[in-house]
């Protein structure tokens, strides 16, 4: 019997600042319950007058990967293991850091001269601690080559993972998905996954409520434990176990479905750094002071 998976949780954002002090909305429970993704950001959206854009400059990371999701804007990046390039809207960059790299992530200068509409995600992938001292690596999609599917009032670009028969060629040490859908109203999607993943949905536009075909037949307690089943714009719903859930937009929507393993290990974060003992941060440390990080 296939099960449908609810919401068990409604978590609320807010607005913080972020590296140069560029605006972001986040979650404000983070780590362990988003397992294995570690952040969620949503950068903007933000107009920027000429001169105004603002961006991240040069830092490292360590035992994580960062997605970087563009929507709209220009930004340009580049890392000391000698890879730069430029985003604009539609692009992804999935960077391993792995045991370490450092890089800045930027306003694409011409972007920054003329000012203009930036508005993204930035999403912080945990690595198992397997995989934390990997090489480091980028993967980058641009807009023109990224799976995009539309049937039904549904459109979705598959960053990574699978949705309406498309698939990411994005490689992932874990299985990872993380779908952009915008739904009109009263448009349904019905997506799959392995059923012990922990899902989530993070709605940036409009409301989506999720529906069970069991409705009438169970307990509704044993569905969400109560949770209201509505998911609206600045909300991150994290979802009970089961094989799909069942989507319908109340409004014209947009969202993001994400979903990972719960990797079940200990979470040290220091800034930039995230490990899973306080000796692999301090380590880190002392390797980036003392120049040995990237070695
Ligand atoms: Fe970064």
């Amino acid at each position: 019997m296939r099960t449908t998976r609810a919401v068990t949780e409604i978590v609320p954002t807010h607005i913080v600042r972020e590296g140069g002090g560029f605006k972001v909305r986040r979650p404000y429970r983070m780590g362990r319950v988003m397992s294995p993704f570690l952040l969620i950001d949503e950068m903007g959206p933000v107009n920027y007058g000429p001169g105004e854009a603002l961006g991240a400059p040069w830092h490292p990371h360590r035992g994580f990967e960062t997605v970087t999701y563009l929507l709209e804007g220009r930004m340009r990046h580049e890392d000391s293991a000698g890879n730069s390039g430029e985003l604009n809207p539609g692009d992804v960059q999935w960077m391993t850091a792995g045991r370490g790299i450092i890089h800045c992530e930027e306003p694409q200068e011409e972007f920054l001269r003329t000012g203009g509409k930036t508005h993204g995600f930035q999403i912080w992938v945990n690595l198992p601690s397997s995989h934390k001292m990997m090489e480091p690596r980028y993967q980058e999609v641009p807009s023109s080559e990224s799976p995009v599917v539309e049937q039904d009032g549904v459109w979705a670009r598959v960053i990574a993972g699978e949705c309406m028969g498309a698939t990411s060629s994005i490689d992932t040490k874990i299985p990872i998905t993380l779908i952009h859908v915008r739904m009109g109203t009263g448009a349904r999607l019905i997506q799959q996954f392995e059923p012990d993943l922990n899902g989530m949905i993070y709605v940036f536009g409009g409301e989506i409520a999720l529906e069970n075909k069991m409705q009438v037949k169970v307990n509704p307690m044993a569905f969400g434990i109560g949770a209201k089943q509505q998911i609206q714009d600045g909300e991150l719903a994290l979802l009970s176990e089961g094989d799909e859930i069942m989507i319908k937009s109340k409004s014209d929507s947009e969202f993001l479905i994400l979903a990972g393993p719960e990797l079940n290990e200990p979470i040290e974060r220091y800034g930039p750094f995230v490990m899973n003992t306080r000796e692999e941060i301090h380590q880190a440390l002392s390797d980036y002071r003392n120049g040995t990080f990237l070695s």
